[in-house]
């Protein structure tokens, strides 16, 4: 195991109604203070959301202002209007109510605040965040984890890149599970498989001794499969999503890579394809790639992904070892698939794809991924094995 240094400060409330008490718990911190809350397209109006958390906000004494319109895998155009908007009114707090578009828009801009360059610095290296304004957030889908997570993902003209620190961790994060029976199946949908993913990017690893977080792991992608399942019978299966809720949030917190060395490579390469094309959901971009990649790379470096196949797809542990990652691999799509999930690039509406030059920018920065490093051709030989 390796060493390591963790922090996950965030105050995590959760069950039916909390979102209602966000004016209290914001104002404890920033009594009569300034709150800019961030929201997507729509929808938090749509399920009544939007009134509950305004009430509550005027409510504690707290003055408000607002910027709607994130849309799904955020831009910089927004987050630099945002910021602007922050250094002219100077709110004490951004709340975000949504997912991790919205909750990447508002860490973003908490960076970029007082931060005298460009935002974008940040996440093409030229300057690294060691402080933020304070970020709240009230969930609305178990998917990206980033309402504990020290990431930011954001997209600039067609690269996709993120960033970390840990002064973007939201203070405080609120998540009612009753908030996710509005979700339509594709996003909830998408959102399983996205934190399934956050957790096999740091089971792949090469480092030994894991044998603690491996298990709460395995555990944790077991849950998540099996409500994953329940939710997409039962959408308003409060118990469920509680469960979906809880491992999303969780997956992504930095828990499951303790001690180890992660890998990322699939997040990588879905990251060039949502960057080509907006319009795909990243949830819905890792179930294309993500049993492709466990394919190609299992051929050089089985070890985890056969320890996966018997722990989590509990395969026949008598299966020889192609055999049963190939058996695992083959449950997962039908996981995958049993959601409504695309299998490959073209169900994806991304059969046009320029593959070799996604590949190209998937390695742009060096090799991609630890557990198998690979190259341009890799990523391409793997985007085209799932055309
Ligand atoms: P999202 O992009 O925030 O939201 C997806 C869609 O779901 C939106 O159209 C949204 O509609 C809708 N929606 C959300 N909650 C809803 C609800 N309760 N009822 C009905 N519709 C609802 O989804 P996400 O998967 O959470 O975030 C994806 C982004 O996060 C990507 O850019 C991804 O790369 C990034 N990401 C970040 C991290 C991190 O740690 N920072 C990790 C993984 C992924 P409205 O816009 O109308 O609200
Ligand atoms: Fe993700």
């Amino acid at each position: 195991m390796q060493n390591f240094n963790f922090c996950s400060p965030t105050q995590l409330v959760f069950g039916k109604g909390c979102e209602c008490e966000i004016g209290n718990r914001l104002a404890e911190r920033f009594p009569g203070g300034r709150v800019m809350m961030v929201y997507g397209g729509g929808s938090i109006r749509r399920s009544g959301l939007y009134d509950r958390v305004m009430a509550s906000l005027r409510q504690a004494g707290l003055q408000v202002r607002e910027k709607g319109g994130v849309h799904p895998n955020p831009d910089i155009g927004f987050v630099r209007d945002l910021i602007a908007e922050c250094r002219n009114w100077q709110p004490d707090v951004l709340l975000a109510v949504g997912g991790g578009s919205v909750i990447d828009t508002a860490k973003a801009a908490a960076m970029g605040v007082p931060y005298e360059g460009d935002v974008w610095d940040f996440f093409c290296g030229k300057a690294v965040c060691t402080k933020a304004l304070p970020i709240a957030v009230v969930l609305t889908i178990p998917a990206a984890g980033s309402e504990l997570s020290m990431r930011v993902v954001i997209t600039n003209e067609g690269r996709k890149w993120g960033t970390a620190s840990q002064a973007i961790r939201s203070y405080l994060s609120v998540i009612d599970p009753e908030l996710f029976f509005t979700l339509p199946a594709w996003q909830a949908a998408a959102g399983v498989v996205d934190m399934m993913s956050h957790i096999m990017e740091r089971y792949l690893t090469n480092t030994t001794g894991t044998g603690f977080v491996d298990a709460q792991a395995e555990a944790a992608m077991k849950t998540i499969m099996k409500y994953g399942r329940f939710v997409h019978k039962f959408p308003q299966d409060y118990d469920a999503w509680s469960q979906i809720g809880l491992a999303g949030t969780f997956a992504h917190n930095g828990f499951f890579g303790l001690g180890q060395e992660e890998d990322w490579a699939c997040h990588g390469i879905e990251h060039e394809l949502s960057a080509w094309k907006p319009e795909i959901t990243h949830g819905a971009g890792l179930a294309v790639v993500t049993p492709g990649y466990l394919s190609y790379v299992a051929r050089r470096n089985p070890a985890r992904i056969l320890q996966w196949a018997r722990n989590v797809m509990e395969v026949d542990p008598e299966l020889d070892e192609s055999k049963a990652v190939a058996g695992a691999v083959a449950s997962l799509r039908d996981f995958y698939k049993s959601l409504g999930m695309p299998l490959t690039l073209r169900e994806l509406g991304a059969g046009d794809a320029p593959i070799e030059q996604l590949a190209e920018r998937a390695v742009a920065k060096g090799p991609l991924g630890h557990y198998v490093p690979l190259k341009a051709a890799d990523v391409a030989a793997i985007l085209r094995s799932v055309l």
